[in-house]
């Protein structure tokens, strides 16, 4: 995917990076050899066809557009059955009018995140080349995913490598209750990677991290069903959490091959949302001015190899409770810059309070989404605040993973004590107050307590009393 470098590689050869230039590699098509639609409405006609697992799936009922396999080779589990729906709750919340901010609620895939959308790309890449081992690092949802299709094709072994401590216990019960080979590296979610890329070269085994190029060309597909949401047509604005950019980068991708075809007219703004507690492309973009610059990159690799020797001198590891973004070397930099260009997009960075008040708005919305996943409402609040995206803007934030991937974090938020938020009231018995007191969380302004009452009958009718029910 660099410019300066056109080598090209088979499509049945298992390479994450360039051995001339070391780039992660694109997926590139000859699109005249590709049969695509004219417009993009007549992908409806496939809704008529679902009993089709091809036709069914929200990733392949579009494979025109990502037309790598041939049909017999494709494995799928009936991922991408999402919805576009508006809140006026959290539209509201967020500084928007009626039914312009839109909720693309990928909680609803197979293993519970939009990670499907690109692991059945990356499993049916897998299966072409007759993989017989997969792995992948993951910070939870990559390695809940890789399992399921495993261990619902058993075309594969999997293998998942996960930092210790952080993960989530409705991430890792996933990994585990699909049968994954787990291992727990005693490191973070960077070093997990730095060594399962190592150990699948050494090894021949097949990688399914982001890295891997399949994987994004499924989750080209999110846009797909954001545009068939709005009956083809564009929205102004796409906010999205941001972690190893594998997202955002396919995001540009698909609206940029979508223009080339002549399928859409204009292609809409992005904005990557990171926690502020790993925010590598919040500093570098918008504060070292870093550029994608038309795919010339020497003056990029200055830029980022100072910063990441930078952040090795000084040992700064991620933190947030956002863990899926809790990520502070991207692997798909670069790509996300080009996404950047092509979509005019920003980057913003919110805080775990911010982050934690507007997922319990979601709630409330009736959305359901982990931390990492509200980062995207967040940053759209801040974005409104901010006056880059005015209230009458169609905007569509990405929720990316389910409730129940992370019930800890929201059993927190909702039932701590606010009193002990504050320094002087650090008492380290109390394991909620010191989890959010350690993100910085000051304050729990839409929390919905739990109210403790008397095991008496008479109680429970005057607290009802009390409380107007
Ligand atoms: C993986 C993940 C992200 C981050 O996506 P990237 O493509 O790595 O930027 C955000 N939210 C959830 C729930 C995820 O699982
Ligand atoms: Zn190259």
């Amino acid at each position: 995917m660099n410019h300066a470098c056109r080598a090209t590689y088979s499509v049945d050869e298992t390479l994450v990076d360039c051995s001339k230039c070391g780039h992660l590699l694109d997926i590139a098509y000859d699109w005249s050899r590709v049969p695509v639609p004219g417009s993009l409405k007549q992908f409806e006609s496939r809704w008529s066809s679902r009993r089709n697992p091809l036709d069914f799936s929200g990733v392949w009922r579009f494979r025109e557009l990502l037309p790598f396999a041939k049909d017999e080779q494709i494995v799928t589990i009936g991922e991408g059955q999402t919805i576009l729906q508006s809140s006026a709750g959290v539209g509201k919340y967020a500084g928007f009018q009626t039914g312009k901010l839109l909720l693309q609620y990928e909680g609803l895939n197979p293993s519970g995140s939009f990670k499907d959308n690109g692991m059945t790309a990356a499993s049916t890449h897998a299966h072409m080349v007759g993989a017989k081992v997969a792995a992948c690092a993951s910070t939870g949802n990559t390695s809940a995913s890789l399992a399921i299709y495993s261990s619902t094709t058993r075309l594969f072994e999997t293998i998942v490598f996960i930092g210790s401590g952080k993960i989530s216990f409705g991430k890792l019960s996933q990994a585990l209750d699909y049968g994954a080979k787990t291992l727990q590296i005693q490191g973070d979610f960077d070093d997990a990677l730095r060594q399962v890329r190592d150990v699948c070269a050494a090894r021949g085994i097949y990688l399914c991290n982001s890295v891997n190029p399949f994987r994004l060309e499924g989750q080209k597909s999110i846009m797909f069903r954001v545009l068939e949401g709005l009956n083809w047509e564009v929205p102004d604005w796409i906010v999205v959490p941001g972690g190893n950019l594998g997202n955002s980068s396919a995001f540009g991708k698909a609206f940029t091959e979508l223009k080339e075809l002549g399928l859409i007219n204009r292609i809409p703004r992005l904005a990557v949302i990171n926690a502020a507690g790993s925010n590598t492309l919040y500093q570098l973009f918008e504060q070292h001015k870093l550029r994608w610059n038309g795919g010339r990159l020497d003056e990029a690799k200055i830029i980022t190899d100072k910063f990441f020797t930078q952040m090795d001198a000084d040992n700064r590891r991620a933190s947030t409770l956002a863990t899926a973004i809790e990520i502070n070397r991207p692997v798909n930099l670069l790509k996300c810059l080009r996404a950047l260009e092509v979509c005019d997009g920003v980057v913003r960075e919110v805080s775990d309070e911010a982050i934690l008040e507007a997922k319990a708005q979601i709630g409330a919305g009736g959305f359901g989404c982990e931390p990492a996943s509200a980062a995207s409402v967040a940053g759209a609040k801040l974005l409104r605040e901010q006056g880059v995206i005015s209230p009458s803007d169609r905007v569509v934030c990405i929720l990316t993973g389910h409730q129940l991937k992370d019930p800890t974090a929201t059993v927190a938020y909702h039932s701590v004590d606010p009193a002990r938020l504050s320094a002087a009231a650090a008492t380290e018995d109390d394991a909620y107050a010191t989890m959010l007191r350690k993100a910085g969380v000051t304050q729990t302004p839409a929390a919905n307590r739990p109210i403790v009452v008397e095991n008496k009958f008479e109680s429970i009718m005057q607290l009802l009393d009390r409380i107007g029910c």
